[in-house]
């Protein structure tokens, strides 16, 4: 596909397309390539204005009606997804660089989420306490919050604007998104699938423009009931303290470091193979990524000696080429942050056993890059890299494991290898984090909650959680 198939990209504002008319704009680029694939407008603040009065306008009627109208919508997206998954794939890949079976993966997957949402909606069941009187009755009330905001990131471009979407919508809510400006073409088509699905006007609308300026505006609002957000933990932070000025509800979804506890009984064979295709996925910039891998000191050779042989067989390149096994990084910014971060490791003292540099543009391409022995100090043990660096150190025992795992303020996704049940038990009580995966990296559904602790956020995305936290609970007592 050519940068010329690449969409027009617009604004979405009370049911209507907007282009950039003299709006001000900014360029997307291609990291594969640099190109230039189109030009992004800029909401301005009477863009803003209009979307929120548009959310507020269609509010009463969205939340009034029947789950049945929603889940139909939700349903009909999510089929528009299916039949256009080709295409929004590769607007994914242009913009963001993952190879095209991911992106296509990812997309699916955001229709899996509208159609999971679609029949949750349906089950957003309250419930009736025995009264203390014959007479009384007591209910508890699911309502919707009203005007959400959501900003979603640019490294998953489908799956988190369509967690947001779906569960705002099936709560009842309306919605103002901003999809990361980085690439908006894959946001944009997710809610055209809705629009084309019968979507009302003003019920989810679509902006663009400088973060902190589309953030501040409408975090400010007092019409804005909750807000969600995908991001570092930094903006997560600044987001939050902002919004706590009005006691806005959040749901906040923020960095993660994932520690790796490969045990002493693991099939080191198997953990590698698992292990090398979770890290390299989308090139390492994923939250949930394993990043600090701690390994039984019997099985440390072995581990590394497999892991490193895997990774030396990655193929890097355009994400369009159907034989890439890992693409770009997404922008310049993380080309310079693993320069800082891997020298950094190697002045003191962690081993490289492959990769480590940049890779002769045009692009962002990084090599696929291990460490190991890498001092707690270093920075990449305690920033998270955001990019394809596996950090392999030896652990002697469990205690030290779980300690060395808990260690940073961060607490989103945490996987294990091993088949022993009662540390597979020690494991589940002990290791501080939203996500445990145990012989298993498969931590995202729509089903299932999808969160962390400590500084990786607030809250959850997906499972009844998910839709829970687009919902107020009213109580409701009533007597003769
Ligand atoms: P960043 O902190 O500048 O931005 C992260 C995201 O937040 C981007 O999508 C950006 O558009 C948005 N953002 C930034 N300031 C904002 C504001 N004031 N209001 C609303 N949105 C705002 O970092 P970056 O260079 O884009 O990404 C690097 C870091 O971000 C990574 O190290 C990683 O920790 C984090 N990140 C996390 C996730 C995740 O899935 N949790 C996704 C993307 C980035």
């Amino acid at each position: 596909m050519s940068a010329s198939t690449y969409p027009q990209l617009q604004l979405y504002i009370n049911g209507e397309w907007l282009a950039a008319g003299g709006r001000a704009t900014e360029p997307v680029i291609n990291p594969a390539d640099e190109a230039v694939l189109g030009q992004l407008p800029h909401a301005g603040e009477a863009d803003l204005q209009a979307a929120l009065a548009a959310a507020k306008a269609a509010f009463p009627a969205w939340r009034d009606a029947s789950p049945l109208v929603r889940a139909d919508l939700l349903r009909k997206g999510a089929a528009l997804i299916r039949e256009r998954a080709d295409h929004i794939a590769r607007c994914m890949t242009l913009e963001q660089g993952k190879p095209l079976r991911e992106a296509r993966a990812e997309v699916l997957a955001a229709a899996d989420t509208y159609e999971w949402y679609a029949e949750e909606g349906r089950r957003n069941y309250g419930r009736i306490v025995p009264g203390k009187t014959p007479t009384q009755r007591i209910s508890v009330l699911h309502e919707p919050v009203g005007v959400c905001a959501a900003f979603a990131p640019w490294n998953f471009p489908s799956i988190t604007p369509a967690r947001k979407i779906a569960g705002a919508l099936a709560a009842g809510c309306t919605l103002i998104l901003k999809p990361a400006e980085e690439t908006p073409a894959t946001g944009q088509e997710l809610v055209r699938a809705l629009h084309d699905a019968g979507l009302p006007a003003g019920v989810l609308n679509m902006v663009f423009g400088v973060p902190a300026e589309v953030s501040g505006y409408l975090l400010d609002r007092p019409e804005v009931a909750k807000f969600s957000f995908t991001g570092s933990t930094a903006v997560g932070k600044l987001l939050a303290s902002h919004a706590a000025k009005s006691m806005k509800r959040a749901t906040l979804e923020l960095g993660g470091h994932a520690p790796v506890i490969v045990w002493s009984d693991a099939d080191v064979d198997r953990a590698a193979d698992m292990l090398v295709a979770g890290k390299y996925r989308n090139a390492g910039q994923v939250c949930i990524a394993p990043t600090r891998f701690y390994v039984h000191a019997s099985r440390f050779d072995a581990f590394v000696q497999a892991f490193v042989e895997r990774v030396e067989k990655l193929r890097v390149g355009n994400g369009l080429d159907e034989s890439s096994h890992m693409g770009p990084l997404a922008n310049p910014r993380r080309i310079a942050a693993l320069t800082r971060l891997i020298a950094d490791a190697k002045e003191r003292g962690a081993t490289l056993h492959t990769g480590g540099r940049p890779i002769a543009g045009p692009g962002y391409f990084w090599e696929p890059t291990v460490l190991s022995k890498v001092p707690e100090d270093a920075a990449l043990m305690n920033e998270e890299p955001f990019g394809p660096v596996a950090l392999i150190n030896p652990v002697q025992s469990l205690d030290e494991a779980i300690a060395r795992a808990n260690r940073l303020p961060y607490g989103l996704a945490a996987y294990a290898f091993t088949q022993d049940s009662a540390v597979r038990q020690r494991l589940a009580k002990g290791v501080e984090s939203g996500m445990l995966g145990i012989n298993s990296l498969n931590i995202s559904m729509p089903e299932a909650p999808f969160g962390g602790v400590k500084e990786s956020g607030w809250g959850s995305e997906c499972g009844l959680e998910g839709l829970q936290a687009y919902c107020n609970v009213k109580l409701v007592s009533e007597d003769q």
